[in-house]
């Protein structure tokens, strides 16, 4: 039960991620007690429609016992395991063999992380070693997209192209780049090949300005998530991933949000074909029952650092929770779970979900609806012929997301009111038509506030 006196304890010494500090202590924590499949049961006694999948991570859904099982199984057996001074746990080792068998191909190596940001950041030392280890000690400087969204580390959120990740954090360092997100609604493009060409164009002067020899990566989601769920026009990943090894510099496929059956295979990457050097994961890798990331790389990446000068000494990366056997008996079970039919049910639900998506464009205020596979979001606007967005100082996505409270309705509204849906895989077409009932009436409750009314 939520308690004053929870309340009070909360605001006074618990820090929320991505949070502003004051406004957190002045509204209260809304505390979530139990979970079933896509529902959620709040302190306050009621039952919401969890359309994010927590933080678009509960793939499977609440309430799997089966999971919970096979957690306790590996901690009544084992309940951690050092991958330090050569030892290791099967969990870890099974679970490594089988994101490899279903990751494309030019993965070869996992190294698992406690969650996505220290996935990225694994990976930016990762790559920062190899590239010295082969030679080329001017690699070192990374570009990413505006708008996109690589974790929280020290180095990481500056990957992230997102300026509340940059303010007062002294970031991006000197050698981290930003380029345009293909962002096709808010372009000036009239065709998707138009917006592609582009894409690849300002990546070449990007790589030309900094100098191919200076480049290491180029880090990307295959859709942006965190900057609001921007589906790039289909050919796209695939035209940067080619560039890329055109110009000799790595691609990072960062498939945190994507991965595990999000946006309707198991990862991104397979829509176009697409063979990155590295890929961090997370998320959907363990939905949520427990900590879990990884960045898996290629042979070549992995045999470089391995073969360098330095080939005596260790590689210096590593933490306590690598591997951790739990966590690890945790994801074989979850993906044993969309191997035996959740990816096939949310292939199956997709085009539903899509159809309902769309259908919001008949709403006054929707400019924009846009999905791949159960990843979708759609784009809320003062005018609808000209995309004149709301102005940000009336914090339209903060009274929208009280509204879809009130209608018992969970889904993560963006600050420029983009309103981001992540829905479990396992929804059924009637969790959908649930959803998108609540939503009308978030949405015709917002349309009546005097504040949009002035503004339309
Ligand atoms: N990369 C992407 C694409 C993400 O969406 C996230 C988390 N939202 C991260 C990295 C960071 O993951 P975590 O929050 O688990 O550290």
């Amino acid at each position: 039960m939520q308690t004053p006196a929870l309340t009070e304890m909360d605001s006074r010494y618990l820090v929320h991620p991505v949070s502003n500090f004051r406004q957190h202590q002045e509204k209260g924590v809304k505390v979530l007690q139990s979970g079933d499949g896509p529902w959620l049961t709040a302190a306050d006694g009621n039952t919401y429609l969890d359309a994010f999948a927590g933080l678009w991570c509960v793939n499977v859904g609440y309430g799997q016992q089966r999971i919970v099982d096979a957690a306790t199984a590996q901690m009544n057996q084992l309940p951690y395991a050092t991958g330090y001074f050569g030892f290791g746990s099967e969990p870890a080792i099974v679970l490594a063999e089988k994101l490899v068998s279903i990751t494309p191909s030019s993965l070869q190596h996992v190294y698992f992380s406690l969650g996505g940001s220290d996935a990225v950041d694994a990976a930016i030392r990762y790559i920062t070693h190899y590239y010295n280890a082969i030679g080329k000690p001017t690699k070192k400087h990374i570009i990413a997209l505006q708008r996109g969204y690589h974790g929280s580390s020290s180095t990481g959120a500056g990957i992230t192209g997102l300026p509340a990740f940059h303010a007062n954090f002294d970031l991006p360092l000197a050698h981290q780049h930003h380029i345009s997100c293909p962002y096709l609604y808010r372009s000036n493009y009239d065709s998707a090949q138009a917006l592609i060409d582009a894409s690849v164009a300002e990546l070449e002067a990007k790589v030309a300005e900094i100098g191919a020899d200076n480049v290491a990566a180029f880090f990307c989601e295959p859709v942006i998530g965190s900057g609001g769920v921007i589906v790039p026009p289909k050919g796209w990943l695939k035209a940067i991933a080619d560039t890329c090894k055109r110009l000799g510099i790595l691609f990072l496929a960062d498939e945190v949000i994507t991965g595990f059956g999000r946006t309707g295979t198991m990862f991104a990457c397979e829509h176009e074909g697409v063979e990155p050097d590295l890929m961090t994961i997370a998320k959907g890798l363990t939905s949520g029952y427990a900590p879990m990331g990884a960045v898996l790389m290629s042979d070549e990446i992995f045999n470089g650092i391995a073969d360098g000068p330095n080939k005596a000494a260790v590689v210096g990366h590593g933490q306590t929770y690598s591997a951790h056997p739990v966590s690890a008996a945790v994801a074989l079970e979850v993906i044993k779970i969309y191997e035996e039919g959740m990816l096939a049910h949310a292939q199956a639900v997709a085009p539903y979900f899509e159809a309902k998506l769309q259908a919001c464009l008949s709403h006054p205020l929707v400019g924009d609806a846009r999905s791949l596979g159960l990843l979708g979001a759609i784009e809320l606007v003062a005018d609808k012929a000209t995309k004149r967005p709301f102005p940000a100082a009336i914090k339209l996505h903060e009274t929208i997301a009280d509204i879809a409270w009130q209608h018992k309705l969970i889904f993560r509204a963006f600050g420029d009111n983009i309103l981001g849906f992540a829905p479990a895989l396992c929804f059924t077409e009637s969790d959908f038509d649930t959803l998108f009932e609540r939503l009308q009436l978030t949405l015709d409750d917002v349309l009546a506030l005097d504040v949009v009314q002035n503004e339309m």
